[in-house]
């Protein structure tokens, strides 16, 4: 058990919980709509801090607090929650809504920005002030910390608690003006320092930063910590159930606290576990490090948890949509195995995507009783099961190039493809056997010499015989070279976030993650559109990369098609 579940308040599990086959946020959801707590409203905002590119994890609260939106009729809000100056860029912003758009998250015209209540918050805090509810004080960061005690011991008060309203206004103000260095005053809450939450020990609300802030530029040298401006942010928008991740349990005592102490509107805080997967971190921290020090291409590499990484690798919203609905929400964390993910995405692109085919590690095949110069052309469906696609036309001639794992010199037990003598369907096209294959100097396989049944047009068989295995070809004379990049895992380790002992999540980075190869394609790929996704037929899909030149496409490979990755390590 983690330690933010281990130190969670009690669950005020509502009585529709245990309704069958509802989460426990869609139950609470029914249950207030039935007692007519929010006079039937339904609003949820996603509030992403804009101090890096969105996530897997961010995918489950953006499908949940959307998904329940619109579930219920209500609306969902985008709310920038940019109040840590230092850290925040207008490049997330503008990535972070290109991700919720692509997610299909329609925030219509509310895109909303913490920033854009700093006015309010600092009456706010002023207001706490005259209440007597806050003080501004000396104490250094260090000192707060320490003056804060323990879970098991209490902690002390500050020399400052006990100022004056006047002196606090008259101190804050000055703050507010610039009247003092970073670290030098904050302005805490007066709740409890004994409280057994330690989050309730006269929290810190504000602090002095003279830092230029992406939206209001300089005109703020304090700003206010996330406890206070996410509470009364969901206040302000009319929030009904404001929905977070678990680490967040201990804060929804000062959420209520500071809404209840205003007297102001007060929407309901509900907690789920945050997602986790296998074999990838996804702490912001982490993931801009790995930018950072270049052990992936950007933000966007496809090896990346991003939707910006995800997407240019061919991963369609869809297959996230239903992977968040297979994880669903819980109350207590766990990791999720990635194959799941495959999975989902697998199950996606099968049903919509065109086959083609596409040889990734060629080897040529001569046809010696193909007449030279001779081609014609086959029609092949792009999709088996679905006319709708429509066919193409592909070209064959003498000259072809096939997977060199598709022939073997001495073939296993059960080994249907081709070895010396024996016959194979090339898909769509024709019966051929392997008559010779041709070495070089170092004993790699350059060349078959194979023979082809004319008789066996479109891949039938002529007089009943049966042939087992069927390849799929690539004709060398109208092949396209491409550039293809197959991916594993980008960390090695199952839980990159709990490595042993002198070792950090670097250590567990898969040194093979990214593997290129010289691959040909058949040509009707020769207008296929960055970004779109295509079965290569018998090796999994593929997503055509933005850095495709006239040169050469360049493919990232999506997914493969079976989970080969999770049979390897059960074998290993
Ligand atoms: P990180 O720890 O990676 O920095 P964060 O929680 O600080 O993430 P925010 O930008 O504050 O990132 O998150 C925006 C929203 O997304 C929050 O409501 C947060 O609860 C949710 N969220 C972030 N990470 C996850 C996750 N792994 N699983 C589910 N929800 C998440
Ligand atoms: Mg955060």
């Amino acid at each position: 058990m983690s330690e933010t579940t281990l130190f969670q308040n009690a669950p005020d599990e509502g009585e529709g919980a245990a309704r069958a086959g509802v989460d426990f946020v869609r139950a609470r959801i029914m249950d207030d709509n039935a007692s007519g707590r929010f006079d039937g409203r339904v609003h949820t905002r996603f509030p992403p801090e804009p101090n890096g590119y969105l996530h897997l994890g961010h995918a489950k609260s953006i499908c949940l607090n959307f998904g329940v939106a619109r579930e219920f009729g209500g609306l969902c809000n985008l709310r920038f929650d940019d109040t840590n100056p230092t850290k925040e860029d207008t490049e997330y912003v503008d990535a972070i809504r290109e991700d919720v758009r692509w997610l299909g998250g329609d925030w219509q015209d509310r895109e909303f920005y913490a920033s854009d209540y700093f006015e309010r918050l600092y009456g706010y805090a002023e207001e706490l002030i005259r209440l007597g509810k806050a003080y501004v004080d000396d104490l250094s960061a260090d000192e707060i910390r320490e003056y804060r005690g323990t879970l098991t011991r209490p902690g002390r008060e500050s020399p400052c608690r006990n100022r004056s309203v006047e002196e606090n206004l008259d101190l804050f103000r000055r703050m507010r003006a610039g009247e003092f260095a970073d670290g030098e005053h904050v302005l805490r809450a007066k709740i409890d320092m004994a409280s057994p939450n330690l989050v309730m020990r006269d929290p810190t609300l504000y602090r002095i930063r003279h830092a230029h802030h992406h939206r209001t530029g300089d005109a703020w040298c304090i700003y206010p910590m996330y406890d206070f401006t996410h509470c009364l942010s969901d206040s302000i928008e009319g929030i009904t159930h404001s929905l977070c991740t678990l680490e967040f349990v201990n804060n929804r005592e000062l959420y209520d606290w500071v809404l209840d102490t205003l007297g102001l509107y007060h929407p309901q805080q509900l907690e789920f576990a945050r997602l986790s997967l296998t074999h990838t971190v996804l702490s912001k921290r982490k993931l801009i490090q790995l930018v950072q020090e270049g052990h992936v291409r950007g933000w966007d590499d496809p090896r990346m948890p991003t939707l910006c990484g995800l997407r240019r690798r061919g991963v369609p919203p869809e297959a996230l949509h239903d992977f968040c609905r297979r994880i669903g929400l819980a109350r207590a964390d766990s990791t999720v195995e990635y194959s799941l993910l495959e999975f989902c995405i697998r199950e996606y692109l099968n049903a919509h995507t065109a086959r083609v085919m596409a040889v990734l590690d060629p080897v040529k095949v001569v046809i010696e009783n193909y007449p030279e110069g001779q081609e014609e052309c086959f029609d092949m469906p792009y999709h088996p099961e679905d006319a709708s696609y429509g066919t193409r036309r592909v070209p064959f001639s003498r000259e072809l190039w096939i997977e060199r794992d598709d022939f073997r010199q001495e073939p296993p037990k059960k080994y249907h493809r081709l070895a010396p003598g024996a016959e194979v369907r090339l898909r769509y096209a024709y019966f051929i056997t392997c008559r010779e294959a041709v070495y070089d100097a170092a004993g790699r396989l350059t060349e078959l010499r194979c023979v082809y049944d004319p008789q066996s047009r479109g891949g039938q068989s002529p007089d009943g015989r049966k042939v087992k295995g069927t390849i799929h070809w690539v004709s060398a004379a109208h092949a396209l070279p491409a550039t293809v990049r197959l991916y594993e895992h980008l960390f090695a380790a199952e839980n990159p976030n709990a490595m042993p002992e002198g070792q950090t999540f670097l250590d567990a980075l898969n040194p093979d993650s990214l593997r290129e190869t010289a691959a040909m394609l058949e040509p009707a790929l020769a207008d296929l559109p960055v970004g779109r996704t295509v079965q290569f037929e018998r090796l999994g899909y593929f997503c055509k990369d933005a850095d495709s030149t006239a040169q050469g496409a360049v493919f990232n490979r999506t997914v493969g098609l079976r989970d080969s990755w999770a049979k390897m390590e059960k074998n290993a």
